[in-house]
């Protein structure tokens, strides 16, 4: 099969990928395989090719927001032919303490889509059944691609920023994932506002319903129940503190930032406000938003690359030069 193999972790504008034939994967009991029909690119991606993230396996086959068609290992809840989207959290153990607390998003032993196996930008993928979601018809494989990751760990950012309908939220960044928050932020009448670089982002955010948007160094002009980052900068968290009320929350969805600067804990984190991190997903956070972009009818802005053009894909999402989100189309 055809695929993007990691030769080694470096600066995306040197073309890491390297587009390759490579044996088609034969799946194992409680797994299948999967003909893929798009991955979406996501900023972790980026994190695990330029080395941020250290690496797990040589030439490993990167993407974790992937639409496949059931072709071989079919288990009877998932025929040939069944369509799925399968995420970041490739598998768990099912056994450790996070596990039996229901939180499986902080498995010790956990299995990562296109980091810890291989992921989706490739021909075939094999996957564990039971990380593999059926998805609506609704939803074509283009526009359910980003959902997988951006969509779905957006969805759980919201959730951990303790965001209640017609609250007062700020997203920082306004990247693929932010953008698939604020559809569902208007869903439960809440009231956006957006700080982003970058005039096309400011834009996009306006046209979605935030009702303010502002640069990155624009302060929102209320203060807010709660906020989620989305860069993967410090000062940009930093920002999105000094903009909160009393008791509000920061969620930063990163897996990883530059650094934290040093701040003023009286005027910013004193009053009870919180900072916390966003970690993976669980099952019931995809099935529960997978639920809802059907219920609002949520369609991702998309720009598609080839696979040939994976590094392509990759450069235009270091670069910013793109909205929404980049997907692979195999
Ligand atoms: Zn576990
Ligand atoms: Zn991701």
């Amino acid at each position: 099969m055809k695929a993007a193999t990691l030769t080694s972790p470096q600066d995306v504008r040197h073309r890491p990928l390297r587009i390759t034939e490579v044996a088609t994967p034969e799946p194992k009991p409680g797994q299948v395989l999967l003909r893929v029909r798009a991955c979406g690119v996501c900023r972790t991606d980026l994190h695990i090719i330029e080395g941020d993230l250290p690496p797990h396996r040589q030439g490993i086959i990167p993407g974790h927001q992937i639409v496949g068609e059931v072709v071989a290992g079919a288990p009877n809840d998932l025929p040939v032919g069944t369509r799925v989207g399968v995420s970041w959290m490739g598998g768990t153990d099912g056994t450790c303490q996070y596990c039996r607390l229901r939180l499986e998003n902080l498995c010790d032993a956990p299995t990562f889509t296109g980091y810890t196996v291989d992921g989706g930008y490739a021909e075939y993928a094999v996957v564990r059944s039971d990380f593999a979601f059926p998805l609506p018809e609704q939803l074509d494989d283009l526009h359910a691609a980003p959902l997988l990751c951006a969509g779905i760990i957006g969805f759980r950012s919201l959730r951990v920023a303790g965001v209640k309908p017609g609250d007062r939220v700020g997203l920082f960044g306004f990247g693929a994932s932010a953008h698939l928050a604020i559809a569902v932020l208007r869903a439960w009448n809440c009231e956006v506002y957006v700080s982003t670089r970058g005039a096309s982002h400011r834009q996009l955010a306006a046209s979605l319903g935030a009702i303010w948007v502002g640069s990155e160094t624009d302060k929102p002009p209320a203060e807010l129940d709660c906020a989620v980052t989305f860069a993967p900068s410090g000062d940009v968290v930093i920002a999105a503190l000094a903009s909160l009320r009393k008791g509000g929350v920061v969620a930063i969805n990163a897996i990883h930032l530059d650094r934290i600067p040093q701040f003023d804990y009286d005027s910013l984190l004193w009053g009870e406000r919180q900072l916390r991190s966003v970690a993976n997903m669980t099952r019931a956070d995809a099935r529960d938003f997978l639920q809802l972009a059907t219920e609002i009818g949520l369609r991702p802005k998309v720009t598609p690359f080839p696979l040939d053009q994976a590094n392509e894909a990759l450069i235009a999402l270091k670069d910013d030069s793109i909205d929404g989100a980049a997907v692979i189309v195999v």
